[in-house]
Order: C-alpha cells, then structure tokens, then sequence
C-alpha cells in the first residue's frame, strides 16, 4: 500500500492529482506570495521525482520547461511513481525578474534553511522539510546569467554512481562533473541521499527553445526510463565532461563569434575575433584546448580580462 503524501498539511492520496502551496509568505504590502506545487500520482509504486525551476527569478527557461510538462497528458496520468513539479520555487524574486532576494540573498546560498530565518531560508526549510523527504531524487533548473549563455547540460557529480546514472538517463548532451557548493539545494539535498542534478541552459531573462526542448526531451527520457510514461525521446550522444577553462578576452573591444554553442573545437582552432569599433585592430582568438563549448559570453563589447568562452574538456 503506498501511503499519502502529506506537503504543509496538504494530503495527496495516490492515484491522486492536486495542486497544493507548499507556503505562503507575506510582502510589506499585505500581498501574499504562494509556493504552487503541483503533484502528480499513480496508484503503482515507482519513484518520487522533483523537477523544481525559478530558484533565481530571471532565470525563465526552467519555468517554461516545467510548464510545458505539467500540460501534458502523460503526466496527468502516470504509469506508476508520482512527479513533483514546482515551477517557481522564488516566487518573490520572479515578481521582480531579479537574481535574489529582496533582502539580496541568493535563495540557493540559503539551503538548509531555518524556519525563523530570513525569507530566503524559510523557503529553503519549507522545501527540505515537506518536499525533499518525500522524493528519490530530481533535478533542479538553472540558465546562465545576463551576459553568459550556457549550452544545455546536466551538473552532476561524477563520485556518486547514482547521480551518474540518472544523468545518463536523462541523457543532456554534455554531463559535467561539478562538485557540490556549500548552502545549495543540492548539497543539502546529498546529505539526505536525495540526489538533485542541475540542468543548465540558455541565459537567464531570455527564452532559448534549444534548451527548453532539451529539458523537456531529458525529463521525458528520465520518466520513460523508470516506466512513469509512454514516451519514446531518442537519446543524445552525451559527453562527460570532468574539466573545464575559461578563455578570456586578451583585448578590448567588439567580440564576435565564429562558433556555435555546444560545439566541439580543437586546440588552436578560430573562435572569434575582437576587433576595435574603428576598423583597424583585429585580434583572433584561438581555442587554448581540444573540447565541447559549454558556454558563451553574448556581450559584443567585451573588456580585458573578461571570460569569453567555456570549454568542457572530455573525461
Ligand atoms: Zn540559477
């Protein structure tokens, strides 16, 4: 017999669907701001998965990939296991499409949190009270920032056979070794052996369907993979990745990419170039190793010293 959930005093029985709210939090303008979780159960015993996204409140694409999900009828009919899916953890933050918190904490800095804490670790202990002890594992998503857009990837921790194998079931097209940072979600989540990957796409502020798709694509193959759903999503090719450099901007001036994102360059290959708004300065810039892009600043006016292309090196 599968037993209920119960999230904040909310009861979802299986073979149940329900929209709860894992909390509500009020603003100094008597406006409440609400947590919505949305849980999805089969009768038949599988596993418990999170798909979380707006941890930081510019950061869309996630939202967008757990919103295309939910609207799914697979979903709303599980084969067997149930999904937890919130598809803005930071709902304060969203309002103002704003990194942190008003208080200028970084929600993913607030982990385990603290029921009489600021704002951003009371979210934090709601989540690790109500939900992590409820699930097997999930995966938390992100975008790169304002001026970096990173190619779709799952971060992982390679020491860990478990979250190998669900990185693999998702199947991203580049999985990185990347080793867990103190007061996140994910390390604190480890501690409970709840393992959280984070998927990482795009740039934040900004819709990028290459990445959106890749999302939903890895959550469709992950829930096949455990016989949740029906749905058949070939697998990428993926590359794991264990080391990673910046190449940075040895000149000042207009940058210009000649790759795309996600590409694979070998050392000494043509990158880009940055040239001076005047016409006479060129400056190449060359690959410094043999590897995939994982990311690419989009600014097109760049200053010395600043990173301009992330390059994954293979295992
Ligand atoms: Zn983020």
């Amino acid at each position: 017999m599968l037993s209920d959930f119960i999230i904040n005093e909310q009861v979802i029985k299986p073979g149940e669907n329900k929209q709860i709210v894992l909390n509500s939090y009020q603003l100094h303008t008597k406006t409440n701001i609400e947590i919505p979780v949305f849980v999805f159960r089969s009768n038949r015993k599988g596993p418990t998965i999170l798909l979380s996204a707006g941890m930081h409140g510019e950061e869309t694409n996630g939202i967008e990939i757990i919103r295309r999900l939910i609207t799914r009828d697979e979903i709303q009919n599980l084969k067997c296991g149930a999904l937890i899916a919130i598809p803005v953890i930071n709902s304060v933050s969203f309002l103002f499409g704003s990194r942190d918190l008003p208080d200028g904490r970084d929600l993913n800095r607030c982990f385990p949190g603290n029921k009489n804490g600021s704002l951003g670790s009371r979210i934090a202990y709601d989540l690790m009270k109500y939900i992590i002890p409820l699930i097997d594992f999930g995966i938390d998503f992100h975008t790169g920032g304002a001026k970096i857009n990173n190619s779709p990837q799952i971060r992982c921790v390679f020491e860990f056979p478990e979250n190998v194998t669900i990185a693999e079931r998702f199947s991203a097209p580049i999985i990185i070794n990347s080793n867990y940072r103190e007061g996140t979600l994910r390390k604190e989540a480890a501690k409970k052996d709840k393992p959280i990957l984070v998927y990482e796409g795009g740039e934040s502020m900004r819709f990028d369907y290459h990445a959106i798709n890749e999302g939903i694509n890895g959550c469709l193959r992950l829930m096949k993979s455990y016989h949740m759903i029906d749905s058949d999503v070939p697998r990428n090719h993926s590359v794991k990745i264990e080391k990673d450099t910046w190449i940075r901007a040895h000149a000042s001036g207009l940058f210009h990419m000649n790759v795309l994102n996600g590409a694979y360059v070998g050392k000494g290959d043509l990158l880009g170039v940055i040239c001076n708004p005047f016409g006479d300065v060129e400056h190449k810039i060359l690959s410094t190793a043999d590897g995939y892009i994982i990311g690419i600043n989009n600014q097109p006016v760049v200053n010395q010293g600043d990173a301009l292309i992330h390059i994954g090196i293979e295992d």
